[in-house]
């Protein structure tokens, strides 16, 4: 592969730009906002340097994994890339439009390539005019860390698209899983129903913030509780991802909880916004 794009640089995209770069790749990192590029920039520093203090990585390594990766505000600057991963915000209308408009601006073999956790794959690929190289590649938060890749494969993605993805997950040091194009697919199928039906009980009382993630965190054997792991991955996301299976499954089971609809129009999206079921660090 000659140039991994990325698109969206929150932070899915920076994660993919980072782990891009230190597998090799030349990436361009693109955004529509100028202060999103500067913060996932000083992040990829940030978390390289971490890298190299816990011995994970060569400090002349990260170097060159930084002076590899470019950014830009243009969805043009990714004409160059093989495979582009598009990781904006989890709207319906925002992706569709980015995938007509990279499927204009990319070479004529690139692979689009999402970071949706929970929209259809065929509807996306629909949208261009190569939906045999359209494809979900779907990283895990935070993305330098987490090891696992679910490949989700749309109607009409071919076998030689599938394949490609896959070894390049395998270089980046991530491990596949494949999943069907249905609402969620694996992951947030499972994830989400667990996550909101920790907020109804917050929002029936049953216990504090506090004490429902120390009851699932020790209880369970987990690293975290749902409403700690909801505020990593951004409530206005869970939301969405929410949104998509209670429309496309239409079964009630999946009724994004209130409490977590009012904490969104709140602005309280969790870690990104520095408040959302517990605070935190506001970010720079
Ligand atoms: P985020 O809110 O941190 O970042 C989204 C970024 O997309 C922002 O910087 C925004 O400026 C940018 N953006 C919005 N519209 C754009 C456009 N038209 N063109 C270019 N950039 C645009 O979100 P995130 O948590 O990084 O999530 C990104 C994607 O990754 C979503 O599809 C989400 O469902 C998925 N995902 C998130 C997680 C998680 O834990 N947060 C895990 C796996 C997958």
């Amino acid at each position: 592969m000659a140039r991994l794009g990325v698109v969206g640089a929150g932070q899915m995209g920076n994660g993919s730009a980072h782990v891009g770069a230190v597998a090799g790749y030349d990436v361009t990192l693109t955004d529509v906002s100028a202060d999103a590029l500067a913060r996932a920039t000083a992040t990829i520093q940030k978390n390289l340097d971490r890298q190299v203090k816990k011995g994970g990585l060569a400090a002349a390594d990260a170097d060159a994994a930084f002076a590899r990766i470019s950014t830009a505000t243009q969805l043009e600057a990714l004409s160059g890339c093989s495979l582009i991963v598009e990781a904006a915000t989890e709207r319906v209308e925002t992706k569709c439009n980015l995938f007509a408009t990279l499927d204009k601006v990319a070479s004529e073999g690139a692979i689009l390539a999402s970071n949706t956790s929970s929209i259809s794959i065929t509807l996306l690929a629909s949208k261009t005019s190569r939906p045999d190289r359209v494809i979900g590649m779907h990283f895990m938060n935070p993305v330098p860390v987490m090891t696992l890749v679910e490949v989700i494969r749309g109607l009409a993605t071919s076998d030689e698209t599938t394949a490609e993805v896959q070894a390049v997950a395998e270089r980046m040091g991530k491990t596949t899983v494949a999943a069907r194009d249905v609402p969620g697919f694996i992951v947030n199928r499972v994830l989400m129903p667990y996550i909101n039906e920790a907020v109804f009980a917050l929002y029936e009382g049953i216990g504090s913030a506090e004490d429902i993630d120390n009851a699932m965190k020790l209880g369970t054997n987990v690293p975290m509780g749902p409403l700690l792991l909801a505020d990593f991955i951004g409530l206005d996301t869970c939301l969405a991802i929410l949104e998509v299976l209670h429309g496309g499954l239409g079964d009630p089971k999946y009724r994004p909880c209130p409490l977590l609809r009012k904490y969104v129009e709140a602005g309280w999206l969790g870690v990104k916004s520095g408040r959302g079921f517990h605070t935190h660090e506001p970010r720079r």
